[in-house]
C-alpha cells in the first residue's frame, strides 16, 4: 500500500509565511510503524498567539479566550500542525497546487486562524462552501485565492464578484447571476463550472452540462464573466480502489474536453478531497481541495492512520471535572440509567455535552483520557455534561479529562470518537460547539495546560 505523501521522519515547513515562524515546531512522527501514543516529539513550550480577530459570525471563538476563569472545556487549535499538514499535502499535490478548506468555521478550528495558517504551509487557495464565509474571510483581510461552491440565488453575488471571491456555478441560473452581479459592480466574475461527474450532488449533469458551458463561454465572450475553473467531487474516494471512482475521472475528463471545445481555458481543474489527494494521484490535476487533513485527520481511517499519513491533528479538546464522587455497586447512572456501577466506584461528571458538539451517539462509548488512563463515557451523554466511571482512580473536581488529541499523551483521536458514535472524524470536530473555547497555539503542547 502506497501514498502519495512521502514518508520522510520530518518535513520542513515551506511556503509563504514560513520562514517567519518556527520552521521545526512540528516534529511529525516518523513513517509507518510510528504509532501517535509514540514517543512524543520533543515539545517546544507552547506559545499563546493571538486569535483571529472576533465579531463575525464565523470567528466568534476568538474573543472567549480572553474571559477570565479556567472554561469548563476548551479545543485547543495546533497552528503549527495546521500549517505542517498542508505543507504535507503540498507534497503529496505534487505539481497541482492545494485548496485548503476551512467551510464550518475551519471543520471547528476556526475559519480565519486555519486559513492564515494554511496559507503559511503552502496553499495556494482556501475553499469554503458559502458566500458568507467567503466574505467573513475577506472581511478578516485573508489574502490568497477564494472560492465558495454552494450559492443560491438569495447570496450577495455583489459583494462577493467585487470581493473577488471565485463562485461555482453548477447552472445556468448561477451563470445570470454572475453576469448581473459583474455588471452591477463593473468587475468580472471568475467561474468555475461544476460538473455532475457521479456525486449525485451539486453541479450540471451531462445532459445539462453543454448548455451551461455554451452559456458561460457566451458571457466570457462578452467581457462579464472569466471561467477560470472546471471542477466536480467525487463520491466513493475514501474507499480506495472503488471503480467509481475512476468513472467519476473519465466523466470528468470528458466534461472538461467539452468546456474546451466551447472555446473555455480554464486555468484549474480540480476533483479531489482530502482521500483523494493521498491516495487516487490520477485525480489531482491542478488542484486539490483537502479539508479534513489540512486538520491532521485521516480521510481513510480503515487503510492508515493521522501519523501513517504524516499528518497531526490540530484539535486537543479537554474538560475539567465538575464532580468527583464515590457510589456504591449498582447505581443507576444518567438519563435511563442505561448505566449501572458493577461495584463500588468513583463517578466524574465531565461538563461536555450534546450542545458542545459530544455525539449522544456516543453513550456508552466514547473515550477519555483522565490522569493518564483511558475510561469510556458512562450512561447517556446530556445536554452540558457526561459520567465517567473512574473505578478506584484518585481524583478531583478540575481535573483535566482529555477527549481526543494528537496522541502524545495516550489520549484518543477524534477518529476513536467517530468510530463510537458510528460516523467519520470530519463531524466529531466540526460540530464542537460555540459554547468550547477556541484556544490558539503554535507548537507542540505537553504536560498539563
Ligand atoms: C468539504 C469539501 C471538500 C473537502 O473534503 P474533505 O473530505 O474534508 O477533504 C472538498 N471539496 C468540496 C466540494 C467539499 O464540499
Amino acid at each position: 500500500m502506497t501514498f502519495g505523501i512521502p514518508r520522510e521522519a520530518e518535513i520542513a515547513v515551506a511556503g509563504p509565511g514560513a520562514a517567519a515562524t518556527a520552521v521545526a515546531d512540528v516534529r511529525l512522527p516518523a513513517g509507518p510503524g510510528a504509532t501517535a501514543g509514540g514517543a512524543a516529539p520533543a515539545a517546544p513550550p507552547a506559545r499563546s498567539v493571538t486569535p483571529p480577530a472576533g465579531g463575525s459570525a464565523f470567528d466568534h471563538h476568538g474573543g472567549e479566550a480572553y474571559r477570565p476563569g479556567t472554561p469548563h472545556a476548551q479545543a485547543r487549535i495546533d497552528l503549527a500542525a495546521i500549517r505542517a499538514n498542508v505543507s504535507r499535502l503540498c507534497d503529496a499535490a505534487g505539481s497541482a497546487e492545494v485548496m485548503a478548506v476551512v467551510k464550518a468555521d475551519g471543520y471547528g478550528h476556526g475559519m480565519v486562524a486555519a486559513a492564515r495558517a494554511a496559507l503559511a504551509g503552502g496553499a495556494t487557495w482556501i475553499g469554503v462552501a458559502g458566500m458568507r464565509e467567503a466574505l467573513a474571510l475577506r472581511a478578516a483581510a485573508v489574502p490568497g485565492r477564494l472560492l465558495a461552491w454552494l450559492l443560491t440565488p438569495g447570496d450577495d453575488w455583489n459583494s462577493a464578484v467585487a470581493a473577488g471571491v471565485e463562485l461555482s456555478a453548477g447552472a445556468e441560473w448561477a451563470v445570470r447571476a454572475a453576469v448581473r452581479a459583474a455588471h452591477a459592480v463593473g468587475r468580472p466574475a471568475r467561474l468555475h463550472l461544476e460538473a455532475e461527474t457521479g456525486l449525485g450532488r451539486g453541479g450540471a449533469t451531462a445532459s445539462d452540462w453543454p448548455a451551461l458551458v455554451d452559456t458561460a463561454a457566451r458571457a466570457e465572450a462578452a467581457g462579464s464573466v472569466q471561467v477560470v475553473g472546471v471542477w466536480s467531487h467525487l463520491a466513493r474516494a475514501d474507499e480506495s480502489g472503488h471503480p467509481g471512482c475512476d468513472q467519476q475521472v473519465a466523466n470528468f475528463r470528458s466534461a472538461a474536453e467539452r468546456a474546451r471545445q466551447a472555446g473555455l481555458t480554464p486555468e484549474v481543474l480540480h476533483l479531489s478531497n482530502s482521500a483523494a489527494t493521498v491516495t487516487l494521484p490520477e485525480a489531482r490535476f491542478d488542484l486539490v481541495r483537502p479539508g479534513l487533513a489540512v486538520y491532521g485527520l485521516s480521510p481513510v481511517p480503515g487503510l492508515a492512520g493521522p501519523a501513517e499519513l504524516g499528518l497531526r491533528p490540530a484539535m486537543t479538546l479537554t474538560a475539567r471535572l465538575a464532580s468527583v464522587k464515590r457510589v456504591p455497586a449498582g447505581h443507576g447512572v444518567s438519563y435511563g440509567h442505561r448505566y449501572r456501577t458493577p461495584r463500588e466506584t468513583t463517578l466524574g461528571l465531565v461538563p461536555v455535552g450534546y450542545a458542545d458538539g459530544v455525539p449522544r451517539h456516543a453513550s456508552q462509548a466514547g473515550p477519555v483520557l483522565v490522569a493518564g488512563r483511558r475510561h469510556r463515557v458512562a450512561g447517556t451523554v446530556c445536554m452540558d455534561q457526561f459520567v465517567v466511571d473512574l473505578g478506584d482512580v484518585p481524583a478531583t473536581p478540575g481535573d483535566e479529562v482529555v477527549l481526543f488529541g494528537p496522541g502524545d499523551r495516550g489520549e484518543p483521536g477524534a477518529q476513536d470518537w467517530a468510530r463510537a458514535a458510528h460516523t467519520i472524524s470530519h463531524e466529531i470536530v466540526t460540530r464542537i460547539g460555540a459554547r468550547v473555547p477556541r484556544t490558539y497555539t503554535d507548537g507542540t503542547v505537553s504536560g498539563t495546560c
